[in-house]
């Protein structure tokens, strides 16, 4: 059994992925070709903002946006440390301090709580400049942005959605990648809308900040490339890539659904064993992850290597939470100091999920479980 089978998903749409890559090769557009520029409009359009910006990773989607606002030392930027590590890598690489605030122990989700609070705890200590909040849509399950949303504009300070788990999530029907001043995502193959490489793109309504990322992308480029206004990245998305992603969007809506269909399924077997995934009202995850919780490390130990037994594969996201990790020592940190999710890395694990899951695999592997 796979964890993700991407594989099956290739068969579906082969043919017409072949004739995307053909037309490729036959234009010889490799860079900023017009496959570029027709999945951003698509995607801005699906995600219901003015402005797309394709470029390299997730990681680099990431990145752009703060160098754009001119984030750097001094400056305070908030985020979960129950994340994959490019969240706030980012923000340690232009200079800046991440400030980690602990997650709702019941969504895995930063809380808006304790974002209040510690925003408020910068503000009186004087030393940082509180410039953005980084929530993460974890698992797929968009941060709660009613409240985010509210506290940014309290503090005047940037929201930016890290969407890379999260993009096809929604809350009260308004798509994930649209929430804050800025949204990301990763086209990492892995991710529930992934390529065949590395890609990444932003999404914002800000007119200024698009020009500012289209000119960050290709090394601050002003009126031609050899104008150079301001220090960037490269930052392009390749055009073969985009050409993937065109074709993969045709079953994205219906991947969303199965995806739903799979975790109501597991739910079902699953609540009465194991902690389950918590999706608040009006709310619909993408399900990058399904994940459970044991009652402690030593049963999760147990319960995969169960599966490992059985040929089922299982993952840990996150076994070791960012303020904890070496690259963040500096930060001082102590264990503790974020018990939700010191808790929740050592009793989460996460069971194969993608669109393509059959009911009876499902059941296998609940059954395993269950013991
Ligand atoms: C995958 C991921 C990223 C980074 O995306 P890449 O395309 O691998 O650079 C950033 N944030 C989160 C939450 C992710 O899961």
């Amino acid at each position: 059994m796979q964890f993700i089978d991407l594989a099956k998903q290739q068969g579906l749409i082969k043919a017409a992925l072949d004739d995307r890559i053909q037309t490729v090769l036959a234009h010889g557009k490799y860079i900023m070709g017009p496959e570029v520029k027709e999945m951003e409009a698509l995607l801005a359009g699906y995600v219901g903002v003015k402005y797309c910006v394709s470029c390299s990773s997730g990681t680099d989607a990431l990145l752009m946006p703060l160098m754009a606002w001119g984030v750097g030392p001094g400056d305070a930027i908030f985020t979960t440390p129950f994340t994959f590590i490019a969240t706030a890598e980012v923000i340690q690489l232009l200079g800046a301090t991440p400030i980690f605030v602990d997650i709702d122990p019941k969504t895995y989700n930063i809380s808006p709580e304790l974002l209040d609070k510690a925003i408020n705890k910068v503000i009186e200590e004087g030393q940082l400049n509180p410039k953005a909040i980084i929530p993460v849509d974890l698992f797929g399950l968009p941060a709660d942005y009613p409240a985010i949303e509210t506290i940014a504009r309290k503090y005047d300070i940037k929201l930016l959605e890290d969407a890379a788990q999260g993009f096809g999530g929604q809350i009260n029907g308004q798509i994930a990648g649209s929430f804050g001043d800025a949204a990301t995502t990763s086209f990492f193959p892995a991710k529930p809308l992934g390529c065949y490489g590395d890609g990444g793109a932003i999404f914002t309504n800000d007119e200024e900040l698009y020009e500012k990322l289209v000119s960050i992308r290709v090394h601050g480029k002003g009126g031609d490339k050899y104008d150079n206004i301001r220090i960037g990245i490269n930052g392009r998305m390749d055009t073969l890539q985009a050409a993937v992603i065109l074709e993969k969007f045709t079953l994205f809506a219906d991947e969303v659904k199965l995806r739903n269909k799979a975790a109501t399924k597991y739910n079902s077997l699953l609540g009465e064993t194991v902690v389950t995934p918590h999706v608040p009202e009006g709310y619909t995850s993408v399900w990058a992850q399904y994940s459970i919780l044991a009652k402690d490390a030593e049963e999760r130990q147990a319960l995969q290597a169960k599966l490992k037994e059985a040929g089922i594969p299982s993952a840990v996201y996150y076994p070791i939470p960012l303020d904890q990790q070496t690259a963040f020592a500096h930060l001082g940190y102590k264990p503790g100091d974020f018990p939700v999710s010191a808790e929740m890395s050592q009793r989460i694990f996460s069971l194969p999920m993608h669109p393509y899951l059959e009911d009876a695999d499902i059941e296998t592997i609940c059954g395993v479980i269950r013991g």
